[in-house]
């Protein structure tokens, strides 16, 4: 066990700035805090932190992050809080510490791995700090070490299948090579120590084979390089078991046909040397057919670059040949960490060709010291999502700023649709809610539910989106189908003339219409009117004695013309023609008045209506009328302005209350539609101002129907 000088001293060694105090004080309050606390192999648990504190000084990190390291078990297994923490070394340790105990949270929430991109964007995401991330991988590499001293072995491969999904794959991913191949060995020997232990003896027997073969092709090669002028340093070494596993794996070789079991790196000053040194080499072996890679020219995706060749060596053997820089080496092996390290030596990083951590380094060049640059070395890359848990476990990844409901589509349309809430960490909110990172999610659900033209304002998810809006858009026109099959047949009725399926398609292709659902939905939007329906169906159909067409909305003059013959109005000049205004719709019942126009006739306006104003000027034009409709059966129209909630069924049961009260909708035009209500125009044939009133009072006693009032345009 490492003791505290010598940790302090390590530091100091590569950070002549560290912060002694902190580290000293940190290593006193864990120790203490662990107290007699042991691990699984009976040393005292404190020698857990410290050993990660270790490996961290290896990667030649800050204060901060060895302080976070010694700290980082501390709130989750021992008395100590993180308020304790952060009273005791600040806002900035405590952050880190939070980060590194979130993720260990998370870990132990993972019972499975099938979700492991998910799962290692997750814990990217969680980190925020870079720092954090070092610590964790440290933390679950010096678990691993010591893996063999857990007693239980389902818990063993439970971590060692976790360490492979996940752990090391996401140390490559910020390409740290060393932490990915040792997390990665260390797991195989856990999940195939069969396969590991016959590649493992299948190695030794070819080393016993020949000899010091891989010493003698060393040797040869750093001195070919020599002579031809190259400064060079040349290590040989057996390709790990693992390696070498999957190798045998995805080309599916047995041991003996996989050749190239050894493998040489070659380290220079420069880049020119790289290339300089891979002519030599190829000007004196025959080379292997495509096993030459530039990835100093095409970096991998993580930032690794390198000259890869493969040769027939001195020794008449396969051998694969890895050509570097010094910094490419370090970068190579341990990645971010050593784009640190190599800032902090303040010497130029060529080298970046990381694509997330390009942006940390622009961010480094305007940083004046290291302890600034890690303080924005924030992990952005995946900020943009939030990924949640399902009750088994199961991780969704959904962009961020999203809800419940997002979660639900996610899961299953099925779910999505029936959702009525949703239990978020074992609480009951809103399915507004915002999501964050690592919550989990139980969506309640009820056969009886169908999706709220609500969630549309604020469900995120392209899927939750639109579905809602086809379920929206279908109930819609489900309900204008149901208002203009009511309008049709009331029509139908007062004309006299059948409804039936096989007639109305009759007159579909006169109408434009290619469905009766279609037809009734054109009339329940007001496309249509239903009388055209009828002249469409039934040519020629002569409308009923009395009944005067109603000037629709959309097309009114044309129709005035054939206005009643039996005069309702008493006070006209014999042979004056009679309009009826469409700014104030009168009825008999209503005062009136009536304004001449030359060549036109009379228009019939209520005394109250805005538009007499007009004429205020013009006495002269102003006729004296009154009702006459004793005996008449002419109807009349009156238009409504209504607002009526957007439910299921509201429009159907708004025509059937009007059908009831003897009230004929002629028309209907839709003037404001919003998600929670529908503002509309309704023109309704009546007998009088009585008649108008009754439905209007019916109409007010629906719950649906938030306000009817006479319209006045
Ligand atoms: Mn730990």
């Amino acid at each position: 066990m490492i003791r505290q000088f010598e940790l302090v001293e390590k530091v100091r060694s590569y950070d002549p700035g560290a912060d002694e105090g902190l580290l000293n004080r940190a290593y006193v309050f864990a120790m203490k805090a662990h107290g007699s606390q042991t691990r699984a192999s009976g040393d005292p648990y404190f020698s857990h932190p410290l050993e990660v504190a270790g490996i961290l000084t290896d990667l030649k990190l800050d204060s901060a992050s060895i302080a976070t390291a010694l700290l980082h078990d501390i709130v989750e297994d021992t008395e100590a809080s993180l308020s304790d923490i952060e009273m005791l070394f600040g806002r900035d340790i405590a952050r880190l510490v939070d980060g590194v105990t979130k993720l260990t949270r998370l870990e132990l929430q993972s019972e499975q791995t099938k979700h492991a991109e998910n799962f290692r964007k997750l814990l990217l995401a969680m980190s925020e700090d870079i720092r954090v991330l070092l610590v964790k991988l440290a933390d679950r590499l010096h678990n691993m070490q010591t893996l063999h001293f857990v007693r239980n072995p389902e818990k063993r491969r439970r971590i060692a299948r976790e360490t492979m999904d996940i752990y090391a794959p996401l140390a490559e991913r910020i390409g740290m090579q060393r932490f990915k191949d040792e997390l990665q060995d260390l797991a195989f020997a856990e999940l195939n120590s069969d396969a590991r232990e016959s590649i493992l003896a299948r190695l030794n027997f070819l080393r016993e084979q020949g000899g010091d073969l891989l010493e003698r092709v060393r040797e040869q090669l750093a001195r070919d390089l020599d002579e031809a002028g190259v400064e060079a340093q040349v290590s040989g070494r057996l390709k790990s078991p693992y390696s070498i596993w999957r190798k045998m794996e995805q080309r599916n070789l047995s041991f003996e046909q996989l050749a190239d079991t050894v493998a040489f790196r070659v380290v220079v000053p420069t880049v020119g040397d790289c290339y300089h040194a891979l002519g030599v080499l190829h000007s004196r072996y025959p080379t292997v057919p495509g096993r030459f890679k530039d990835y100093i020219s095409t970096p991998k995706p993580n930032g690794y670059r390198s000259l890869h060749t493969g040769l027939i060596g001195p020794e008449q053997q396969r051998i694969e040949i890895q050509i570097r820089t010094r910094e490419m080496h370090e970068i190579a092996e341990f990645g971010v960490a050593a784009h640190w390290k190599y800032k902090q030596g303040a010497r130029a990083v060529d080298g970046r060709q990381y694509r997330w951590v390009r942006e940390l380094l622009d961010i480094l060049d305007h940083a004046s010291n290291p302890e600034e640059f890690l303080e924005h070395t924030k992990l952005e890359m995946f900020q943009d999502q939030v990924f949640c848990f399902t009750p088994k476990g199961d991780l969704i990844a959904l962009p961020s700023g999203a809800t419940p409901v997002d979660f639900a589509y996610a899961v299953h349309s099925e779910v999505g649709d029936t959702c009525v809430g949703a239990k978020v960490n074992g609480r009951m909110m809103p399915l507004r809610t915002r999501l964050t990172n690592g919550d989990q999610v139980q969506i309640v659900t009820s056969k009886a539910q169908t999706p709220s033209p609500d969630w549309e304002k604020f469900a995120v998810t392209g899927k939750a989106r639109a579905r809602i809006r086809r379920f929206v858009r279908a109930r819609e026109r489900e309900q204008y189908i149901e208002l203009g099959r009511n309008m049709l047949e009331k029509t139908f009725r007062q004309e006299g003339q059948d409804l039936t399926e096989k007639a109305l398609k009759g007159g579909l292709k006169k109408l434009k219409a290619e469905s009766v659902q279609d037809l009734h939905f054109s009339v329940g939007t007001g496309h249509l009117s239903a009388m055209d329906v009828v002249h469409a169906v039934y040519p020629g159909t002569k409308e009923r004695g009395g009944w005067r067409k109603v000037a629709s909305i959309g097309r009114r003059a044309k129709r005035d013309k054939t206005q009643e013959n039996a005069v309702p109005i008493k006070g006209l000049i014999p042979g004056m023609a009679l309009h009826y205004a469409h700014c104030c719709h009168p009825l008999p019942g209503d005062r009136i008045v009536g304004i001449v126009t030359t060549g036109k006739g009379v228009t019939v306006h209520t005394i109250d209506c805005d538009t007499l104003q007009t004429f205020a000027e013009t006495p002269e034009r102003w006729v004296d009328l009154a009702w006459d409709v004793d005996g008449s059966s002419v109807p009349f129209l009156g238009r409504l302005h209504i607002v009526v909630a957007n439910e299921p069924g509201s429009l159907g049961n708004l025509s059937t209350v009007i059908g009831k009260n003897d009230g004929n909708i002629s028309n209907l035009k839709i003037t404001n539609r919003s998600i929670d209500f529908f503002e509309m125009l309704i023109d309704v044939e009546v007998k009088d101002l009585k008649h108008l009133t009754d439905i209007m009072a019916a109409l007010r006693a629906m719950s649906v129907i938030t306000s009817v009032e006479r319209a006045r345009t």
